[in-house]
């Protein structure tokens, strides 16, 4: 077989084999996963995590690309594991570690994943990277204890036909929640995937907090940091809840699990929204979940990361500039509309989102874009007054 060099940051690639698994589109993926692992490591927090360089599992590797980028391209790096069921693949990391003289760092193993960090949950990772075909649910059972404390978790997702609600009881089977068919699908998505996370977190009495969480393309990508504290995983059960999508309308509600009582301890919510009409149309409502209702992005580390940028030579900079600026920016609402959406539904013209977006801050609430779509509306508006904006078009 001839082999084909690529490059892709400062690794070069050997690829000889269409068995084993390379996609240039996920450069973008790559390229933002180095960017997050620089700034993750650059933060103070993390500096006294350890003091000698950081150790990394990747451990779905196929051609050993995004370990050796990491190697060459990140500071701060003891070790990484770079790991693959595929003997193929495994062939393929070695190669390409040779090839890129990255053998102090890099470390082949040719192992099951879920296996390998099962025998690793008494000598953790600081970092553990998840790129799976489709889901990645079934191997987070073995990530969520094989991450040290403080650590960081970054996870993808390609399966978003199913995470979107094409298949409902596929994603409940898969995730442990249902999805509703919502403009707001890709950030629901977002929000499935970190429920799951945290439920298998919560577990082993460890919580997640997430750094950043994106959609992009055909996959949504997650980064979250571990912590273990029984007290603290009792309060994530008040950001996680249900949503419900009026079948009329649709105009969306969230309701979480559970409440924190004034007097201390938490309370189960009594009254499910599903009973309820809805307030704008009277119509009953799909409900969906259960997803995260917490924030998706931790805004100080997505500062850090805008800042890091500048030193950075990434092929997909720009890109990813652009949407960190849009997430900068993002408030922390669960899920939004969309202006066309909005204005269909009641069957008139789209007004420019500008007008309607300045009718909001008027009426003096907050308003902002989701990066996960270009014509949404995110704001803290009650849905009352989001309708009266609407109906006075
Ligand atoms: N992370 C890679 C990149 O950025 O180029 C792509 C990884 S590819 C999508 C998924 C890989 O996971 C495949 O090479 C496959 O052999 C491997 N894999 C699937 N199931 C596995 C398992 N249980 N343990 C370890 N590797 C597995």
């Amino acid at each position: 077989l001839c082999n084909t060099s690529i490059n892709e940051g400062e690794a070069k690639i050997l690829v000889n084999d269409t068995n084993v698994f390379y996609n240039p589109v996920q450069e973008f993926n790559r390229d933002l996963s180095v960017a997050v692992l620089t700034t993750y490591i650059k933060d103070d927090s993390t500096e006294a995590l350890k003091p000698d360089g950081i150790t990394v599992l990747e451990a779905l590797s196929a051609t050993g690309l995004r370990s050796i980028r990491y190697a060459k391209e990140v500071q701060g790096i003891k070790q990484i594991v770079t790991n693959d069921i595929c003997a193929t693949a495994v062939e393929s990391i070695k190669k390409n570690i040779q090839h890129n003289e990255v053998e102090h760092i890099v470390k082949p193993s040719h192992e099951d994943a879920t296996l390998l960090m099962y025998q690793r949950r008494r000598d953790k990772f600081n970092v553990i990277d998840l790129d799976p075909y489709g889901c990645p649910t079934i191997f987070l059972d073995g990530a969520v204890q094989c991450v040290s404390d403080g650590g960081l978790l970054m996870i993808t997702a390609t399966d978003m036909a199913i995470l979107v609600g094409n298949f409902p009881e596929t994603c409940y089977l898969k995730y442990g929640a249902i999805p509703l068919r919502s403009k707001a699908c890709h950030e629901m998505a977002l929000r499935i995937l970190l429920q799951n996370i945290a439920s298998h977190a919560g577990r082993y009495g460890r919580y997640i907090v997430p750094m950043l969480s994106i959609s992009a393309d055909f996959y949504i990508r997650v980064f979250v940091k571990m912590f273990t504290s029984q007290l603290k995983c009792k309060e994530n059960t008040t950001k996680i809840g249900m949503v419900y999508q009026c079948t009329g309308c649709e105009t969306i509600n969230t309701q979480p699990l559970c409440y924190k009582k004034p007097s201390g301890g938490y309370k189960l919510t009594s009254l499910p929204y599903v009973d309820q009409l809805c307030k704008i149309c009277n119509h009953k409502h799909h409900e969906g979940g259960p997803i995260w209702l917490g924030p998706l992005h931790d805004q100080h580390f997505v500062s850090q990361l805008l800042c890091n940028l500048g030193e950075m030579k990434l092929v997909t900079l720009k890109r990813i500039e652009g949407v960190l600026n849009v997430i900068h920016e993002e408030l922390d609402v669960p899920l939004y509309y969309t202006l066309d959406r909005l204005m269909s539904i009641i069957r008139c013209i789209t007004p420019p989102m500008l007008i309607f977006r300045s009718a909001l801050i008027n009426a003096g609430y907050r308003v902002s874009y989701s990066h996960a779509c270009k014509t949404s509306i995110k704001t803290d508006a009650p849905n009352e007054v989001i309708w009266d904006i609407v109906r006075a078009w």
